[in-house]
């Protein structure tokens, strides 16, 4: 397989600006994913993927059709998500491709201080001789999840110039609004008609995710008593206080972001909603059993109870809302669908680097929606950052993967 491939379409794909906007209600959330949306629908069919289309809801489906004899494999999907993070800017990305990078820091030239810095990021001593891939300083790259489209683009175009290569049905999809938590949310997985997919949406070569976070959103509400301050003596009950109260008793050494590392879960106060008469704390509630959700939840319970024990008339009430759910609940019912990238990376001469991901992917959402989705490698680095980089020989090694899922004939996943 040549290199030119996924790194040429990558070049393109990253000058579209598809930031995703959560405050947006249509789906995709902006036009900018929608014009990708349609160049891949162009290359795809470009390619003799006859059937590629666009549904109503911004997703891209496409089947490369089995070799002869193959027909009656069970299909095998692969995904990735088109639109980029909102929180950095991501219009007129301008990348640029550092050939055969000789190991040192890498000056980005429209920032002065945007420096990636091989003492910071050790990835990158394993990239010499590579072409590294970068932005320009001011704006992100867009590898995440570019280069996980521009890799599943590159096998596509593999297998369909070999048809040599043997190979059951395989389908494609490209997705809308992942950054904003809702890829999943319109996926139609019948219509996909897949056993099994994986998204190509990771870091480091060999990079094989199956597990992730359970997630939970949590919302405390203190409701407090207001008056007019200036005659308030006995009576008013300041809810503000109760939360400020609450949070300061949230561990000091342990069970937050910032204490907590990899099996490790948290609770992580993120907004508060502030009023003398009524203040609402929202947690997110992270664990990788779903059991684990559970004990966090009581445990805050019980502390805010607790304060408003203290504030005799004061009240509080809780919301739970379920997120996502650690995949491998699902994926420990179906092994072979780690088992055959597991076997696609061995063929491919990579080494899996197996961990669990402190997240969440639209594979957590897909895996209960019928779709087993593990997460593989599309060598993405700095995500959502100005210092984002990829190098063009790790997002060909992504395409060698796929295709050696592609080709495996494990009946067994079914
Ligand atoms: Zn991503």
């Amino acid at each position: 397989m040549t290199h030119t491939s996924a790194l040429e379409r990558f070049l393109r794909y990253v000058t579209i600006d598809t930031r995703s906007d959560e405050h947006s209600t249509s789906s995709p959330s902006t036009p900018g994913q929608l014009t990708l949306l349609k160049l891949l629908v162009e290359e795809l069919q470009g390619l003799g993927l006859t059937d590629a289309s666009l549904d109503e809801h911004g997703y891209v489906m496409a089947t490369i059709p089995a070799t002869d004899g193959r027909a009656d494999d069970p299909a095998i999907g692969f995904i990735a998500h088109v639109d980029t993070s909102p929180e950095m800017p991501g219009a007129d990305v301008r990348p640029i491709v550092h050939r055969a990078y000789d190991g040192s820091d890498i000056l980005l030239p429209d920032d002065p201080a945007a420096v990636l810095r091989v003492g910071d990021i050790p990835a990158l001593a394993s990239q010499i001789g590579n072409d590294i891939v970068t932005a320009s300083g001011t704006t992100l790259l867009g590898a995440d999840d570019k280069a996980g489209v521009a890799a599943i683009m590159a096998a596509v175009e593999h297998l369909v110039r070999n048809p040599d290569v043997a190979h059951g049905p395989v389908r494609i999809a490209f997705t809308p609004d992942e950054e904003i938590g809702r890829g999943a949310d319109r996926f139609d997985v019948k219509k996909f008609g897949a056993v099994c997919a994986y998204t190509i949406d990771g870091g480091s070569v060999g990079e094989l995710e199956y597990e992730s976070f359970s997630a939970d959103a949590m919302t405390v509400t203190f409701q407090g008593f207001n008056t007019h301050p200036g005659y308030a003596k006995d009576r008013m009950i300041n809810a503000i206080k109760l939360a400020a109260e609450f949070i300061v008793r949230l561990p000091q050494d342990g069970l937050s972001p910032e204490t907590t590392e990899d099996r490790e879960g948290f609770v992580h106060p993120y907004v508060v909603d502030a009023s003398v008469e009524r203040t609402s704390v929202k947690l997110l509630i992270r664990d990788f059993l779903t059991s684990g959700l559970r004990q966090k939840e009581s445990f805050l319970e019980r502390l805010a109870h607790e304060v408003v024990a203290g504030a005799p008339g004061a009240g509080v009430e809780f919301k739970v809302e379920p997120s996502y759910r650690n995949m491998r609940e699902v994926l420990d019912r179906h092994p072979e669908v780690v088992e055959r990238a597991r076997a696609a990376m061995g063929r491919a001469g990579i080494t899996p680097i197996e961990k669990p991901i402190r997240g969440g992917t639209d594979g957590s959402r897909l895996s209960f929606m019928g779709l087993p989705t593990p997460n593989l490698f599309a060598g993405e680095h700095n995500f959502h950052s100005r210092l984002e980089w990829v190098s063009a020989q790790d997002m060909d090694r992504a395409a060698q993967v796929i295709v050696q899922i592609a080709r495996s004939s494990d009946r067994a996943i079914e």
